[in-house]
């Protein structure tokens, strides 16, 4: 079953974060929209605080913090 988003971006119903911390320029915009899965620690990159898996609840607070992210280090990829 598609989960497609008011913007029309498809967002699967089981997801994983995966972050990149080669790109990632630590401005912590996404973990304000994700601090349960998303941490920075000082000015560094950030890093996730599991294995990646993203609970349904947070599912689209997930897909806000990859959307807000200008350097493209976080991804959202299926489960
Ligand atoms: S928004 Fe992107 S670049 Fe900024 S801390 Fe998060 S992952 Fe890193």
């Amino acid at each position: 079953m598609s989960n497609n988003t008011p913007d029309g971006v498809a967002a699967p119903r089981h997801a994983m974060l995966r972050v990149y911390p080669e790109h990632c320029q630590g401005h912590a915009r996404c973990s304000e929209f994700l601090p349960e899965l998303l941490v920075q620690d000082g000015y560094g990159p950030v890093r996730l605080t599991g294995d990646g898996a993203i609970p349904s609840p947070l599912l689209e607070r997930a897909r806000l913090a990859v959307a807000c992210c200008p350097e493209m280090a976080i991804e959202l990829l299926p489960a």
